[in-house]
């Protein structure tokens, strides 16, 4: 049974104008996205900026209200749960934020910011600064860390102040926005190490949101490819790498870095403007950008559909 399972979920926000700032239109943010995600797996979700991917983690995590669908955390469905359900059930889902400079109060103590969260979850005890001064080692600080000041500290090292407070609760599940696109090149895979062995040894549940195709394979089991709002395609990670069936999954391919000299030669270069997420093209919202769009993908939107029978591995494309 999936530990986290999101159906048919959508997020819009209404955009405002004229004097009285009326409702003159919608922001397509998330529309209509469904995926799950096992105990212990990294489901990796992967697309350019604005397709929708942070948005879809923040719904996830109840920052922000859906416009419709359901998130299921274990047998809970987010959306019917009390305030007090609500938090009781924050504990066991957590997220690392893209910016460490933004993230952290910058008035705060290290101790204080990695406190907070047992005070506000009732768990403070008398004890409390040897378990946060060993949740810091557990992420690679000092404990001589605890008095300083977030703006002491690199951008890695705010990270991993991050990362401690994400875990502090033993959460089961952690949204990961971008935990390293912020990060220096020469910091980013130990972020990233640092990742895959808390998984490994506290049983964490990750989604893994990333721009970077690179960093996406590395990190995940499965993968969703989001456009414009939408899943594209939704593969295990192998399949996606080696057996990619949408034009835009293809794209998104060539353009990471191979060691191969001719892989250059290879990357298939997208032409035509980006949509609005604001006025979607009908049909496939790919089309505009399509190396292969016919007449059919301009009228009618392809559903994401396994055409090879319970292989798992889903594209939206007429012609997968
Ligand atoms: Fe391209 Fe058409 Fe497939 Fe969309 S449906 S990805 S436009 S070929």
């Amino acid at each position: 049974m999936p530990i986290l399972e999101v159906r048919r979920l959508k997020k819009y926000f209404p955009v405002l104008g004229g004097v009285f700032l009326r409702r003159t239109g919608w922001v397509y943010a998330v529309d209509d996205v469904s995926f799950f995600v096992k105990k212990g797996e990294t489901f990796g979700l992967v697309g350019e900026s604005g397709c929708g991917k942070t948005t879809l983690g923040r719904c996830i995590m109840g920052l922000y209200d859906m416009t419709s669908g359901s998130v299921r955390v274990q047998d809970s469905s987010i959306s019917k749960l009390t305030p007090a359900q609500k938090k009781s059930l924050s504990t066991h889902l957590q997220m690392i934020f893209q910016d460490p400079y933004e993230s952290l109060d910058s008035r705060q103590t290290v101790r204080q910011i990695l406190e907070e969260k047992y005070i506000i979850h009732g768990k403070a005890r008398n004890d409390l600064s040897v378990v946060i001064g060993q949740l810091l080692e557990n992420v690679g600080l000092s404990r001589d860390c605890l008095s300083r000041y977030p703006h002491e500290f690199s951008g890695g090292q705010r990270q991993r102040i991050g990362i401690a407070r994400a875990v502090s609760m033993n959460p089961e599940i952690i949204i990961c926005d971008e935990p390293v696109s912020a990060l220096d090149v020469s910091v980013q895979s130990k972020i990233l190490n640092l990742l895959l062995e808390l998984q490994k040894t506290m049983g964490l549940t990750y989604v893994f949101i990333s721009h970077d195709l690179s960093v996406v394979r590395h990190m995940s089991d499965r993968i969703g490819v989001m456009y414009l709002g939408k899943i594209v395609e939704m593969a295990d990670a192998s399949t996606i790498y080696n057996n990619a069936r949408h034009p835009y999954t293809r794209a998104l391919l060539s353009a990471v870095p191979l060691p191969d000299p001719d892989a250059r030669k290879k990357r298939i270069v997208l032409t035509g403007e980006v949509p609005s997420v604001e006025n979607p093209p009908p049909g496939c919202r790919f089309h505009t950008r399509c190396p292969h769009a016919d007449v059919i993908c301009q009228e009618s939107e392809p559903l994401l559909l396994d055409r090879e029978k319970d292989s798992g591995h889903v594209a939206a494309c007429h012609f997968f």
